[in-house]
């Protein structure tokens, strides 16, 4: 059986990306994995351990650094970190069924080094550093000063935009969705 591919998505935070990849796996076109990162955030209302990330303390995220359980990790924001773990992806592909990760823009290009041609990197965009904003502000998961590190960050984020295999402005959410779908079929078929 041949190997599963990796379709890595990023995108700074409250782009939209979530909100595309939960549309395309309800979906069901595609048969996809979705990578459970671990992080040591605090689960947001409606979150689920094990669903959308392995909640761990900081103490056991430390140790699954030192026991070499990531693939990659990073502090995206100052004391939050995230990781791949091994375990969900690896054996995985080895069975053949392609994974979907959701992790910031350094983790992708990590991956893209460590995958190449294996995995495709795709970034949202937002329309505009203001409706990003806006719509962190909409979301309400965050409190200002949290928001504003997010903001912060998306110009750095941006910035490395160019070294991604696709990008996707999402300002209409239905033709973002549309692009991503196309990018991952054009992907997993080639
Ligand atoms: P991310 O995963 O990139 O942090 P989310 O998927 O949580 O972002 O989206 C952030 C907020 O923006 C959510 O409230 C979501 O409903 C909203 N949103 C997503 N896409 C659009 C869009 N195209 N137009 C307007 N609002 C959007
Ligand atoms: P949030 O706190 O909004 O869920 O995620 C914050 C950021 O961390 C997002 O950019 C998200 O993609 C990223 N992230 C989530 N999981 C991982 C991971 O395993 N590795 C890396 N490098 N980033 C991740």
């Amino acid at each position: 059986m041949s190997q599963g591919k990796l379709i890595v998505i990023s995108a700074p935070s409250g782009s939209g990306k979530s909100t595309i990849i939960n549309t395309i796996l309800d979906a069901g076109t595609f048969d996809l994995q979705f990578s459970v990162s671990a992080t040591n955030r605090n689960p947001r209302p409606g979150e689920v351990n094990g669903v959308h990330y392995h909640f761990m303390q900081t103490e056991d995220f430390r140790e699954a650094v030192e026991n070499g359980e990531f693939i990659e990790w990073e502090e995206v924001y100052p004391g939050r970190y995230y990781g791949t773990l091994r375990s969900e992806v690896d054996r995985q592909l080895e069975e053949g069924k392609d994974v979907i990760l959701d992790i910031d823009v350094k983790g992708a290009l990590n991956v893209k080094q460590m995958y190449g041609d294996k995995a495709c990197t795709i970034f949202i965009e937002p329309p505009s550093i203001d409706e990003l904003r806006r719509r962190l502000e909409g979301r309400g998961t965050d409190d200002a000063e949290r928001i504003n590190v997010r903001v912060g960050r998306a110009e750095y984020e941006l910035s490395l935009a160019p070294q991604f295999d696709v990008r996707i402005v999402n300002d209409d959410l239905d033709k973002a969705v549309g692009m991503t779908s196309d990018a991952i079929a054009a992907f997993i078929n080639a």
